[in-house]
């Protein structure tokens, strides 16, 4: 289960819908000690008490990360890359035991937060938010993959000529485009029937096009069906969306070709493809 930018973005509308304007009563950590050693969560948990006294003033999310700006100068930042639950429990509402971070609200309201895999949750001060890796990752300069700026042609400039493949083009902090992780990317590879390790310019121009348009795809329908079908969102629903390509596939005939889908190590990560259909 990943969190990428369509359901980061999920999550951020609703937690924009419940908690601007709430103020945040107490703060409480839980069996996080070994996400603050390896860096997932402040090694300092006495940051944490200062977003305590902080109303929300705005939630925006950009690439993977969701921020909630408070009124006192703190945010929190959230990105639960490879897994992780954030839920709201209205005032009165029974809420989840489970948890790394919990805030509760003056109102009674309650956000839970609990990474289950890789991921960050930050208690940033404003002034230090660019020494946040995953704030200067995400609120980069670098265009989101549906961003209307991001035409067609624009996609095609920025594939350009570069000797480089493209799951690096598309994931991590390089690529031309941000919040895009492995599990979007192999889903894109597989409907464009692009090889990840092919070059970006190696591409035609009608291969990139089917690249841009199966970007946009997988983007709009995550975000039109609620998110990755592990996905829950911030009131525990499921997301709708199945991807074509993932390691649900493995060993699995491709409904396209019959052919048996394979996993590949690119890049540091298994991505699995159809080694038929994507040459
Ligand atoms: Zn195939």
């Amino acid at each position: 289960m990943s969190v990428e930018l369509p359901e980061a973005r999920i999550l951020a509308r609703q937690i924009g819908s419940e908690l601007p304007g709430k103020r945040i009563e107490s703060c409480a950590l839980k069996d996080c000690e070994r996400l603050q050693k390896i860096g997932f969560m402040n090694r300092d948990a006495a940051d944490y008490q200062r977003l305590i006294g902080g109303a929300v003033e705005s939630v925006v999310s950009r690439g993977n990360t969701v921020r909630v700006k408070l009124d006192n100068g703190w945010n929190l930042l959230v990105t639960p890359e490879y897994g992780g639950r954030v839920l709201y429990h209205a005032p009165g509402e029974a809420s989840s035991e489970r948890y790394h971070l919990r805030l509760d609200f003056t109102d009674g309201a309650v956000l839970t937060v609990r990474l289950t895999s890789m991921g960050v949750i930050q208690a940033v001060e404003d002034d230090g938010l660019d020494g946040s890796y995953i704030y200067r990752r995400d609120f980069s300069e670098t265009l989101s993959p549906d961003d209307e700026r991001l035409t067609p042609e624009l996609f095609s400039v920025l594939l350009g000529d570069e000797n480089r493949m493209l799951k690096g083009l598309l994931v991590g902090k390089n690529a031309i485009v941000v919040g895009l992780s492995n599990s979007a990317f192999q889903d894109i590879a597989y409907r464009a029937k692009a090889h990840p390790k092919r070059k970006g310019s190696d591409l035609s121009e009608d291969e990139r096009r089917a690249l841009y348009g199966a970007m946009r795809l997988v983007i709009d329908e995550r975000l039109r069906l609620g998110g990755k079908d592990k996905f829950l969102d911030l009131y525990g629903n499921r997301g709708g969306y199945t991807p074509a390509m993932g390691p649900h596939m493995k060993g699995q005939d491709c409904p396209r070709c019959g052919s048996p889908i394979e996993g590949l190590q690119v890049s540091g990560g298994v991505t699995y493809i159809c080694p038929a259909c994507q040459r």
